[in-house]
C-alpha cells in the first residue's frame, strides 16, 4: 500500500509527463484539492478549462463537469478518475423529457443549470451556474423561462427577477438534507457567525441566511475582514479550503449530513490510475457538443 506522499509524487510527475492540468471542485476531498492546479466552483472550473493550454484535463468533480470541459475543449483528453461520479440532480432531467416539456411551453426560453448532461444543454438556449443564474436570466429578452433541473435554485432566482419562471422538479440530494433547525441551533451556539447558504438549499433554509452564495462566492466572502466566524451552508468539502486559506477564522459546517457521496468517489489512487491508463475519458459526441457549446458560450459571454 502506497502512502499519500508517494502517491502525490507519482501523480505530479505523471501530470508533467502527460502535460496535464488537474481541476478540482470545491467539494472534493482535501487531499484532492491539495494536488489540484486549480480549485473552484462550476463556473470557475469551466472558465479555467476553456483557457488551459494543457493537453489533458483531469477533472476531479462529477460527470457533467467533465462533459462541460469536453464541450469547451474537444481536442483535449478529459479524464474523470471515477466514471461513476455522476450528479443525481443532473440525472433528474433527460433530453427526451425536456423536449416534451418544451412542446408544452413553446414560448419559454430554456435555461439549464450547468448541473445537467451535455444532451440537456444541447436542448437549452443558455446555461447558468449558481454564481450567475440571476444575471444570465436577467440578460434574456424573453419574459418566460423554463428552468431545469434545480427547482430550488430556480425558486431562489424567481425571488430576484420578474420573469415568469417554470421550474423543473429536480433537486440536489445533498443540499435538501440541510434543515432550518440546523441553522437555528447554530445561531444560538455561534451568535456572531455569518450564515452563508448555497442557493440549492430549500427556501425555508435560504430565508434564514445572511448571504446566499455559490461556493466561489463563499470563498471570496470568507476573506472579508468583517467575517471571523461563518456557518457554511453547503457540502462540507469546502470547509477544507476555507480553513486552509483563512487561518485563525472559524468555519462551522452546517450539517454533517451535507456530504455528496458522488464527489467523494475521486481519490488519489484513482487520479493516479487515470493518468497512468489515460482513462476513463469523457467525450461528448460532436453534434451534441456543438449545440451544447452554444448554450455554454452564451453563459460565458454574460459573465
Ligand atoms: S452536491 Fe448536489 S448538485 Fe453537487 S454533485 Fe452532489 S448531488 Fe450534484
Amino acid at each position: 500500500m502506497q502512502g499519500d506522499s508517494e502517491l502525490v509524487d507519482k501523480i505530479l510527475s505523471l501530470k508533467r509527463e502527460r502535460n496535464a492540468v488537474i481541476l478540482a471542485h470545491n467539494y472534493q476531498l482535501g487531499e484532492i484539492q491539495d494536488i489540484a492546479d486549480f480549485v473552484g466552483d462550476s463556473l470557475e472550473l469551466s472558465q479555467n478549462a476553456a483557457k488551459t493550454k494543457a493537453e489533458v484535463i483531469v477533472f476531479c468533480g462529477v460527470h457533467f463537469m467533465a462533459e462541460t470541459a469536453s464541450i469547451l475543449c474537444p481536442d483535449k483528453a478529459v479524464l474523470l478518475p471515477d466514471i461513476n461520479a455522476g450528479c443525481p440532480m443532473a440525472d433528474m432531467v433527460t433530453a427526451e423529457r425536456l423536449r416534451q416539456r418544451k412542446r408544452e411551453l413553446p414560448e419559454a426560453s430554456v435555461v439549464c443549470y450547468i448541473n445537467s448532461s451535455a444532451e440537456v444543454k444541447a436542448e437549452s438556449d443558455v446555461c447558468c451556474t449558481s454564481a450567475n443564474a440571476v444575471k444570465v436570466i436577467e440578460s434574456l429578452d424573453n419574459e418566460e423561462i423554463l428552468f431545469v433541473p434545480d427547482q430550488y435554485l430556480g425558486h431562489y432566482v424567481s425571488t430576484k427577477t420578474d420573469k415568469k419562471m417554470n421550474l423543473w422538479p429536480g433537486y440536489c440530494s445533498t443540499h435538501v438534507r440541510i434543515q432550518p433547525q440546523d441553522i437555528t441551533r447554530l445561531k444560538q451556539e455561534y451568535p456572531q457567525a455569518k450564515v452563508v447558504i448555497h442557493p440549492e438549499c430549500r427556501p425555508e433554509v435560504i430565508a434564514l441566511a445572511d448571504e446566499v452564495l455559490s461556493t466561489g462566492g463563499m470563498i471570496r466572502y470568507a476573506r472579508r475582514e468583517d467575517v471571523s466566524e461563518m456557518v457554511v451552508g453547503t457540502e462540507i468539502g469546502i470547509i477544507h479550503r476555507l480553513r486552509k486559506e483563512n487561518p485563525g477564522k472559524k468555519f462551522i459546517p452546517i450539517s454533517e449530513q451535507a456530504i455528496c457521496p458522488k464527489m467523494k468517489l475521486i481519490t488519489l489512487e484513482k487520479v493516479l490510475w487515470s493518468l497512468e491508463e489515460m482513462r476513463p475519458q469523457v467525450k461528448v459526441p460532436e453534434a451534441t457538443r456543438l449545440r451544447a457549446k452554444t448554450a455554454v458560450d452564451r453563459m460565458l459571454a454574460v459573465v
